[in-house]
């Protein structure tokens, strides 16, 4: 068939919306990318639906097609507002291409205007339907020099997106652990844990019942030299996928036994949690080694506690099940961390011994508004006090949160509201002052 105008723009458009389609993406970028003086400042959104495969499904194709099509002329809508441009790339999914948004918060108010917008009700087969969705987005050209890659930070971003509860998320290379920068991330991280170049960071634990300081947290802080603050959730993803974790959570315990010792010679008395990764708990050798660090520090195993995701206990419940045993033998103090979030899974509470379950932020940060998280938090500590277990919230951020979480019969609570992660020095007069108040 020789190729006409018409043929031509067809290929680079999708018959459906009328939108540019992948291929269109894939040449405006490389536009972008060949000025003369250098590639342009730009981002790229990816916007996808969680339930469109739903709406395909029981409500059939024809109204499926209509809701694309409905979808199509907003995301078009929105890329005409802010001057950039709306491509339909696959199935439910669909890009905007726009210059470089000024800071962070400029960007992620765009994420969260595109996200609403897709999101606004439609009406089919009679129906107000929501569909929830989901952004990712990636610049250029940091994180691609050209299309391919772009799209690929763009779609591990939309990944994420799937999982962080804010539904939006910007690609960051210290957290994709299998991106091209990652192995130099991890070479790094490997070095800062031998030269001492990480941080632990305490953030305070208290009673509802009296206010008392009952413990505190130890959460990891890491300056990269080039890249500034990386959050621990990235750089222990990166710690994991290069088997960094074992060496990471032993440097962990053994800071904080070390400011768990500083802070009994000043007078404040309280275990420091430690997060530890699901690696660790399928290690045969980790009890023995976190047993040795406690025995060297000269503290006795209430020093510390060790906090545990769901997830953790779920992925390899036999051998986590021996490395729970053994720590809980040396003493170790287990809370669930994250209680909520992970597997629906209750089974794992039957087996002792755990001391805690610490509710997600997820159900507690908006406690005062959501009738439901309400009832979520008193069934928890319902469960959790049936089985002899304390429990704490976190991810409290003010004062009737805090009251509204001790009329629910919860034990004790952390958050911003209380006391945010504080470096030692200045978490010791938080603690002075507090234990004098
Ligand atoms: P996590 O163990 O659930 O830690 C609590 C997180 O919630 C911390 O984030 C803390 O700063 C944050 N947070 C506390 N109170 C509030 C609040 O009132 N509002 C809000 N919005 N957030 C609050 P951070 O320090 O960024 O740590 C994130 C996660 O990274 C931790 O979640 C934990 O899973 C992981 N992590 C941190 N340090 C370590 C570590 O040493 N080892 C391992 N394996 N994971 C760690
Ligand atoms: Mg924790
Ligand atoms: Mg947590």
């Amino acid at each position: 068939m020789p190729v006409t105008r018409n043929n031509f723009a067809t290929a680079l458009h999708d018959a459906m919306t009328g939108l540019p389609n992948r291929d269109k993406l894939h040449q405006d970028i490389e536009v972008h990318t060949q000025a003369p003086m250098m590639a342009k400042a730009m981002s790229l959104m990816l916007v996808g639906t969680k339930d469109f495969k739903q709406v395909n499904d029981t409500l059939g194709r024809g109204n499926g097609d209509r809701l694309l099509k409905i979808t199509a002329e907003r995301v078009a809508a929105f890329a005409k507002r802010i001057r950039g441009v709306a491509y339909r790339l696959a199935g439910d999914e669909f890009a905007v291409l726009m210059d470089r948004c000024e800071t962070p918060v400029v960007a992620a108010e765009l994420a969260l205007q595109l996200q609403t917008i897709v999101s606004e009700p439609f009406e089919v087969a009679g129906l107000s339907l929501i569909l929830r969705s989901r952004v990712g987005s990636a610049n250029l050209p940091e994180h691609g020099r050209n299309g391919h890659e772009l799209l690929r930070s763009a779609d591990v971003a939309l990944g994420w997106a799937g999982v962080d509860l804010s539904g939006i998320s910007f690609y960051d290379m210290a957290r994709d652990a299998s991106g091209p920068r990652s192995l130099e991330v991890m070479a790094d991280l490997r070095q800062a844990i031998k030269s001492d170049a990480l941080d632990l960071h305490l953030q305070p634990k208290v009673s509802l019942v009296d206010g008392r300081l009952v413990g505190c947290e130890a959460l990891l802080r890491w300056i990269h030299p080039q890249h500034g603050y990386i959050p621990p959730t990235n750089f222990i993803a990166v710690a994991e996928k290069g088997e960094l974790m074992d060496q990471l959570t032993l440097w962990v315990a053994r800071r904080a036994l070390r400011h768990a010792r500083e802070l009994r010679c000043s007078g404040v008395n309280i275990p420091i949690a430690i997060n530890v990764s699901g690696h660790n708990m399928v290690d045969a050798d980790f009890p023995s080694e976190l047993q040795a660090l406690v025995a060297d520090s000269g503290l006795e195993s209430d020093a510390i506690h060790l906090e545990i995701t769901e997830t953790v206990l779920m992925s390899d419940p036999e051998r986590a099940a021996t490395v729970i045993g053994e720590l809980a033998a040396i003493a170790f103090a287990l809370d669930i961390d994250d209680f909520g979030t992970g597997y629906s899974s209750l089974s794992y509470l039957r087996r002792p011994p755990l001391k805690s379950l610490k509710i997600d932020r997820a159900f507690v940060m908006e406690l005062n508004a959501n009738a439901q998280d309400v009832h979520i938090v008193r069934s928890t500590v319902g469960l959790a006090h049936g089985l002899g277990l304390s429990v704490i919230a976190e991810g409290v951020e003010d004062a009737h949160t805090l009251e509204l979480l001790g009329k629910l019969g919860c034990d004790m609570a952390q958050g911003f509201g209380i006391g945010k992660p504080m470096p030692v020095d200045e978490f010791l007069q938080w603690a002075l002052k507090h234990s004098a108040t």
